[in-house]
C-alpha cells in the first residue's frame, strides 16, 4: 500500500485546486477528490504533476488514503452540496476524524453541521477562507471555527499555508476563532466590511471624477498617493492599478468600458439581515448592498436620467484641497464601517456564546485577504489595550482620527448633497457618528408617538430605568 496522505481535499474548482497546491507545497501529501472525475484527473495530470498528490475517484478511496485522524477539507459550492458531501463522507470516517468546510457557508448551517457531525462521533471545522484564488495558492486569511478539539490537528497545516504578517513576516493570518459557526460568521463580517470598503472607494472615485473631473491618469496618481498613508491597503492599491489598464481590443481605459451594474453573491446581504436581527446598526454594509441593488437597475436609471433633474455636479473650489478632503472623508467613513463590523461581532458573540478575541480577528484580516490594510494594526492595538472596548470610535486613536477628519468629512458630504453626487455610505457613516456621539436623540418623540397610538409605554428621564409608563395622550392634549 502506498504512503498515507496528511490531508484530503474535496472540490477541485479554483479555490480547491489552489489550496491543495498550497497544502502540498508545505511538505504534505494530499489526497484529492472531485465529484466530476475528469476534473480530478486533469488536475493530477496537469498542475499537480510530479507533486505529492494522490488522485481519488471515490470518497471511500480518499478516506482510505488518509492518515488518522483524517483531515478532509471540502471546497465545494456552499449550500446543499456541503450536506451531500458530509453524508457521503461519514460512512468511511472513524471517531476523531475531522471534516472541514472551507467555503462561504452561512454560519447557521455551520452551527447545525458542527452539532450533527459531533453527534456522529467526528469533529467539524467551519473555516472561513479569504483571498480569492491567488490567496488560496500563496497564503489566504483563514478563520477556523467549529469543534475545539479539531484545532490542535489543523493548526500546524493551516498556520503553515496562511498568509504571514508582522515585522518578521512570521505571524500567520490564521487563529482559532471560536466554536461552531464562529469562523464563518467572522468571514461573513469580513465580506460585509469588504462591501463597505469597496462602496466607500467608489464614492470617493465618484466625487473626484464627477465633482472635479479628474482623468483616469490623475485618479491613478491620487490613489497611488493615498496608498502611501493611513489608507494603505490592498483595495486602494488595486483601485490605483485599475486606472492604468487599457482595453487590448480598443485601447481605451478599461474602467470606462465596464458596465456600471454591480453583482453580489450574498454575504453582504447576510450580514445586513443578521444586523437587523441583532438590532445593531450596521448601516455601511446595508447601504453598500442597496447601492449595488440600485446600480443593477440600469435600464430604469437610464430612463430616470432623462426625466429627473439635479444640479451641475462640478465642484468650484480648490482641487488639491478637495482631493485631500475626500481622502479624509473616506478614512473617517472607513473607521465607522469597521466600528460597526466589530459591534456586530460583539453582539453575535453574546447571542451565540462565542468567546471571540477581536484583536485576533483584526490580525486574521491583516494579510492574505481582500480587506488587508495597515489600518488593522491600529484596531488590534485598540482591542489589546481594552479587550472589552464597546466601539472602536471610543478608542483614543480612532476618536482622535475621526475628530481630525470631521471638518473635511462634513464638507465632502455637504458638497455631495449640493452637487447631487450620490454618496450613501459617506452619508450614513457621518449620520452614525453624529447619532452615536449624541447623549439625546429624538427617540423621546418617537416613544411618545408609539405610546400615543399603540400604548407601547415609555421610560421617563426623571424616573429609574426599567419603569414603564403610559399616558392617555388624547385626553391630555
Ligand atoms: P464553486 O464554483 O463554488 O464550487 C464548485 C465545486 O463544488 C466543484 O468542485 C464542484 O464539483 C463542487 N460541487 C458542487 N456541487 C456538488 C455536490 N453536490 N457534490 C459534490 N461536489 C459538488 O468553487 P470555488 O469558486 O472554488 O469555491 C469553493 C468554495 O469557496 C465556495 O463555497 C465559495 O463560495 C468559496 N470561496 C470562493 C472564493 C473565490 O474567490 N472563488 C473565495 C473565497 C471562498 P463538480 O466539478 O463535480 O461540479
Amino acid at each position: 500500500m502506498s504512503e498515507l496522505c496528511d490531508f484530503g481535499l474535496i472540490g477541485l474548482a479554483v479555490m480547491g485546486e489552489n489550496l491543495a497546491l498550497n497544502v502540498e507545497s508545505r511538505g504534505n501529501r494530499v489526497a484529492v477528490y472531485n465529484r466530476t472525475t475528469s476534473v480530478m484527473e486533469d488536475f493530477v495530470n496537469g498542475r499537480a504533476k510530479g507533486k505529492a498528490f494522490v488522485g481519488c475517484k471515490t470518497v471511500e478511496e480518499l478516506c482510505k488514503s488518509l492518515k488518522r485522524p483524517r483531515k478532509v477539507m471540502m471546497m465545494v459550492k456552499a449550500g446543499p452540496a456541503v450536506d451531500a458531501v458530509i453524508k457521503e463522507l461519514t460512512p468511511y470516517l472513524e471517531p476523531g476524524d475531522i471534516i472541514i468546510d472551507g467555503g462561504n457557508t452561512y454560519y447557521a448551517d455551520t452551527e447545525r453541521r458542527t452539532k450533527e457531525v459531533e453527534a456522529a462521533g467526528f469533529l467539524y471545522s467551519g473555516t472561513g477562507v479569504s483571498g480569492g484564488e491567488e490567496g488560496a495558492l500563496k497564503g489566504p486569511s483563514m478563520m477556523p471555527g467549529g469543534s475545539p478539539d479539531s484545532w490542535p490537528h489543523l493548526k500546524p497545516i493551516f498556520q503553515a499555508i496562511a498568509a504571514k504578517v508582522g515585522p518578521n513576516g512570521d505571524i500567520p493570518c490564521c487563529e482559532w476563532v471560536g466554536p461552531r459557526g464562529a469562523g464563518h460568521y467572522v468571514k461573513m463580517v469580513h465580506n460585509g466590511i469588504e462591501y463597505g470598503d469597496m462602496q466607500l472607494i467608489c464614492e470617493a472615485y465618484s466625487m473626484l471624477k464627477e465633482g472635479l473631473g479628474l482623468s483616469n491618469d490623475e485618479l491613478y496618481e491620487v490613489f497611488a498617493e493615498w496608498n502611501t498613508g493611513e489608507l494603505d491597503s490592498y483595495l486602494i492599491e488595486i483601485t490605483r492599478d485599475i486606472f492604468s489598464v487599457k482595453d487590448p481590443e480598443t485601447g481605451k481605459d478599461m474602467v470606462d468600458l465596464v458596465l456600471d451594474t454591480a453583482g453580489a453573491k450574498g454575504t453582504g446581504k447576510w450580514m445586513s439581515q443578521l444586523a437587523l436581527d441583532l438590532g445593531v446598526p450596521s448601516t455601511l454594509v446595508t447601504e453598500a448592498v442597496y447601492a449595488r441593488g440600485l446600480s443593477a437597475r440600469k435600464d430604469e436609471r437610464v430612463r430616470a436620467s432623462k426625466l429627473l433633474k439635479g444640479p451641475n455636479p462640478k465642484y468650484a473650489g480648490d482641487k488639491k484641497q478637495f482631493i485631500e478632503q475626500v481622502r479624509q472623508a473616506l478614512y473617517a467613513s472607513k473607521i465607522v464601517s469597521y466600528a460597526q463590523g466589530f459591534v456586530q461581532l460583539q453582539a453575535a458573540a453574546v447571542e451565540h456564546d462565542w468567546p471571540l478575541n477581536y484583536g485576533d480577528c483584526a490580525m486574521l484580516w491583516r494579510g492574505g485577504c481582500i480587506i488587508r490594510a495597515v489600518f488593522l494594526d491600529r484596531i488590534k492595538e485598540a482591542f489589546d489595550k481594552s479587550p472589552k472596548l464597546e466601539n472602536l470610535l471610543l478608542a483614543p486613536y480612532f476618536a482622535d482620527a475621526v475628530d481630525k477628519a470631521q471638518d473635511a468629512w462634513r464638507h465632502v458630504v455637504s458638497q455631495a448633497a449640493l452637487l447631487g453626487i450620490p454618496v450613501p455610505a459617506f452619508y450614513t457613516a457621518l449620520a452614525y457618528y453624529d447619532g452615536f456621539r449624541r447623549e439625546r436623540l429624538p427617540a423621546n418623540l418617537l416613544q411618545s408617538q408609539r405610546d400615543y397610538f399603540g400604548a407601547h409605554t415609555y421610560e421617563r428621564t426623571d424616573k429609574p430605568r426599567g419603569e414603564f409608563f403610559h399616558t392617555e395622550w388624547i385626553e391630555l392634549r
